[in-house]
């Protein structure tokens, strides 16, 4: 009978472990003796994207930079689909996720965050011709012109809170719209890209990288409105304090000192060097 038992909690353990429901195994920091090993998700301008020769740069990655040097560790950065971050903290297989990652409360629940270091909402992408949001200036106006729409499709980038607002979010405290389909895509630039070629109407995205996709493709404006009040964090494996407090008071440091205001400097005002990291995927 004992044995019996045994083997149905380790069975249980075993498919909550796999599902990511609770901890599994013990935690480790780092993962790879001597690395911090961050996974992130490109492009997601201004915070992490891949520049021209072919290093990654970005708000979230000179964090992890400084952040790995003053841990005596060395950065690896790897970037990977935005949902695999979760997994891969909660699995070992990275130590944190640096994403512009929205606080939720159902992620909560399941992964550690650090405070937040910066404030962020979503935005609409339309196409430049529309004008249905001419005017509008207020989250109520825009959402009667959304409730509104007939047989219009919505994009979003797959796991995020855009497609959390589009589709509805009991946790995050949307509805949705239920009159719009939303399509997740892999990346908002894709999105973005249907839409110019008519398959959609909007893309629902960050407003970081709203205007750093608005600034790079022609034809597509941001509706200047921001729909949602979401704060970003860094994502870790549950019971990581000894990394989540680290990183809390690397964060308190940065916004102290002035150092996290010359980041953001160098990405929205391009005042300042910015400084890449090669990317191991
Ligand atoms: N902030 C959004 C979220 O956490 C989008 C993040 C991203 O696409 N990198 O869901």
């Amino acid at each position: 009978m004992k044995k019996l038992l045994t083997i149905l909690v380790t069975a249980i353990l075993a498919v909550t472990c796999v599902f990511g429901l609770t901890a599994c195994g013990e935690v480790k920091y780092p993962v790879e003796d001597g690395k911090l090993t961050v996974v992130t998700n490109c492009p997601f301008g201004n915070y992490e994207y891949i520049g021209e020769d072919g290093k990654i740069y970005g708000i979230d990655i000179e964090i992890a930079g400084l952040f790995a040097a003053e841990q005596g560790l060395e950065l690896v950065v790897k970037n990977i689909d935005f949902d695999a971050i979760f997994t891969s903290v909660d699995t070992g297989k990275a130590d944190v996720g640096m994403a512009g990652i929205t606080i939720t409360e159902s992620r909560s629940q399941v992964y550690d965050f650090t405070d937040t270091y910066c404030k962020a909402s979503q935005k609409l992408i339309v196409l430049e011709s529309n004008a249905d949001f001419n005017g509008k200036t207020t989250v109520q106006e825009v959402e009667t012109v959304l409730g509104a729409l007939t047989d219009k499709k919505i994009g979003y980038q797959i796991g995020t809170t855009g497609g959390m607002y589009i589709n509805g979010d009991e946790d995050f405290g949307f509805a949705g719209f239920s009159n719009i389909e939303g399509k997740g895509y892999d990346t908002a630039v894709t999105a973005v890209q249907d839409m110019k070629n008519g398959n959609i109407y909007g893309v629902v995205v960050d407003e970081g990288p709203a205007a750093t996709i608005a600034a790079n493709v022609d034809g597509i404006k941001v509706v200047d409105v921001k729909l949602t009040d979401e704060d970003y964090a860094f994502v870790m494996k549950k019971g990581n304090e000894k990394l989540q407090s680290a990183l809390n008071t690397f964060i308190a440091k940065i916004k102290g000192d002035g150092t996290y205001a010359a980041i953001e400097a160098k990405y929205y005002q391009g005042v300042g060097e910015k400084v890449g990291y090669t990317v191991s995927i």
